[in-house]
């Protein structure tokens, strides 16, 4: 498990910056749980409501079915008794008796009758007598209104003992219910009449208007055999019902329900939820309907209560995770940074800590770090220094032991050859002529015989250092060219010039002194050849070297203790 998670945080999490991290789950956190509970509450009031309304608008319209069929019965009572009457009977009777004035007495008679019965109900406001030919007895009627009633009775299915009730245009557009039914001679049970009770629609108004449903419900009755509405609570001028909603009370007739809950999609293309009841024994139905938008209108408003919480919770993590990233991420950005300055060789940098967070213990570390770094550079930096110091004096040193004579302390032969290959080039550039002494002591292996060779070699010192007195200027260069003999570079020299600096060393190593009993001067002696040359690119050195070596030849060869000038063939000078 542990295994797994750290694959999906190494795999996935890690691979999404931080600041999205943060927010996705601020957002996941906060929203999730509302979505949920809010889908939750929405579907609950949902059904709680239409579950309510149904239950509710069913028995309302039950209770308003058995409330009509009470006063529809009571209507029915009231006109059986009348029937049954012996002055309805015996009027009749007079009506039919053949007899001309007893017939014609109880035409006259017909509406005091009714009136004594239905004179106290206001609600009956028509009520008429017809004998078997559907024709009104009552003489005093007016003509149009009698044929009228007479089409109404014409059209009614055969009447039994019951009443049949049915919509009844009065003329000038108002409608009126009405109930018909057979009035039968008592003795003979052979049809006598029909009594026409016209009832003022009000009657079953006042029992729609108690029961209000809300949600904007209207309620009306409906005639399902023709779809005529035979009531309705609310003003409209709709005189058929909507076809679909015939079509559903067809349906639940058909399926031998008597009340029922169903929804259709009126013509004006809204929804409506509509509970039915059937009133018994008739055609009429009870129709509670309602907009289902506005059965929707609780649900709509916790919906956009959720709705508008959920936006709000979403603005304030948003902000949240946006806070809290940003005092992640960017300190974080920043450290980052400075460890790659760092890491490209800038110790001085530092980052900037705030807080007691694990970012601000980090950053105080990391700074702590570079300053150890830093301190460790400068000291590292200063111990290259010094070993680079130490270095270079010790280079110095060697180079300057390499081209130094050991003995003497005068540059050696490398050092000479150096020497003379720059000077000639210079010499070269410049067009100066350049000298060259060659020195050889004389009679040297009989001083080291003699005085051994300890004392040849301090000999060979004091030699050395009477050349360095003597060629004072910075370019002159004193070697010893091997053994005991010397040799001195002297640029931008002519001959006159190089053979008075070889006499003045001559002659000061002569005045020096130093006792050899073996040579025929008593003295440490030295003879020196000296070459003047003007050379050109293709002067070799050892062509002046020759020079000078002969010229020492030559002095050697004329007694030694003396300077001899040198002269080439192609180049004396
Ligand atoms: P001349 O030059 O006058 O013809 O006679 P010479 O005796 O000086 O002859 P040469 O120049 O041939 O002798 C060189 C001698 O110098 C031989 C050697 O004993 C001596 N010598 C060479 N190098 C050194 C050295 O470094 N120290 C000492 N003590 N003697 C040296
Ligand atoms: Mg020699
Ligand atoms: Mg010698």
């Amino acid at each position: 498990m542990r295994k797994r998670l750290d694959f999906l945080s190494r795999h996935f999490l890690r691979r999404i910056a931080i600041g999205y991290r943060l927010i996705s789950a601020f957002i996941l956190v906060s929203l999730l749980p509302l979505l949920i509970s809010g889908l939750l509450a929405y579907g609950e009031t949902s059904r709680a409501t239409q579950d309510k309304v149904r239950a509710y608008s069913v028995q309302v319209v039950q209770q308003i079915s058995q409330n009509l069929l009470l006063r529809m019965e009571k209507i029915e009572d009231t006109s059986e008794a009348l029937a049954l009457s012996e002055k309805m009977q015996r009027l009749l009777a007079d009506y039919y008796s053949g007899d001309a004035d007893a017939s014609a007495a109880a035409r006259n008679s017909a509406a005091r009758v009714l009136l004594d019965t239905y004179g106290a109900l206001t609600y009956v406001n028509q009520k008429y007598l017809l004998d078997r030919d559907r024709q009104v007895i009552d003489p005093q009627i007016f003509a149009p209104l009698a044929s009228s009633i007479g089409r109404v009775a014409e059209e009614a299915p055969e009447l039994t003992g019951r009443g049949w009730w049915t919509l009844y245009h009065a003329g000038h557009g108002q409608k009126s219910l009405a109930m018909l039914r057979e009035v039968r001679f008592t003795a003979n049970n052979r049809p006598a009449g029909v009594l026409f009770v016209g009832v003022h629609p009000s009657y079953f108004f006042d029992i729609f208007r108690g029961a209000d449903l809300g949600y904007g419900a209207s309620i009306s009755i409906v005639d399902a055999s023709d779809g005529a509405v035979v009531v309705q609570s609310r003003e409209s001028s709709a005189s058929q019902a909507d076809p679909a909603l015939l079509g559903g009370i067809t349906e639940s007739l058909a399926q031998g329900r008597d009340s029922d809950f169903i929804a259709y999609v009126g013509a004006d293309k809204t929804p409506y939820y509509a509970a039915i009841a059937r009133l018994p024994h008739t055609s009429w139905w009870v129709a509670s309907i309602t907009p289902s938008d506005r059965l929707n209108a609780d649900t709509r408003s916790v919906r956009d209560k959720i709705i508008a919480i959920g936006l709000v919770c979403f603005a304030v993590s948003l902000l949240l995770s946006a806070l809290i990233s940003r005092s992640i991420s960017v300190p974080l950005q920043r450290l980052v940074a400075a460890m790659k300055e760092a890491g490209s060789g800038d110790t001085t940098v530092r980052v900037e800590q705030h807080g007691n967070d694990e970012i601000a213990v980090l950053s105080r570390k990391f700074n702590e770090m570079a300053g150890k770094l830093q301190q460790n550079r400068e000291v590292l930096e200063e111990q290259v220094r010094l070993r680079t110091r130490e270095l270079e004096r010790a280079n110095r040193k060697l180079e300057a032991l390499s081209a130094t004579d050991g003995l003497t302390g005068v540059a050696n032969r490398r050092r000479f050859d150096e020497a003379l290959a720059n000077e000639m080039r210079r010499a070269v550039r410049s067009g100066q002529s350049l000298a060259l002494l060659m020195l050889d002591v004389d009679y040297f292996k009989k001083y080291n015989d003699r005085y051994g060779h300890l004392a040849g070699d301090e000999c060979l010192r004091i030699v050395a250092r009477v050349l360095q007195k003597s060629s004072r200027r910075a370019t002159d260069l004193v070697a010893r060219y091997g053994g005991e003999e010397f040799s001195v570079i002297i640029a931008e020299c002519d001959t006159t010039q190089a053979l008075q600096q070889a006499e003045n060393i001559c002659q000061a190593i002569f005045e020096l002194k130093l006792p050899h009993a073996d040579s025929p001067f008593g003295y440490i002696s030295a003879s020196i050849g000296v070459a003047v040359l003007l050379p050109d690119e293709h002067t070799a050195p050892e062509q002046m070297v020759r020079i000078a070596d002969q010229a020492l030849y030559h002095a050697k060869y004329q007694g030694r203790n003396r300077v001899v000038l040198g002269s080439d063939a192609t180049q004396g000078l």
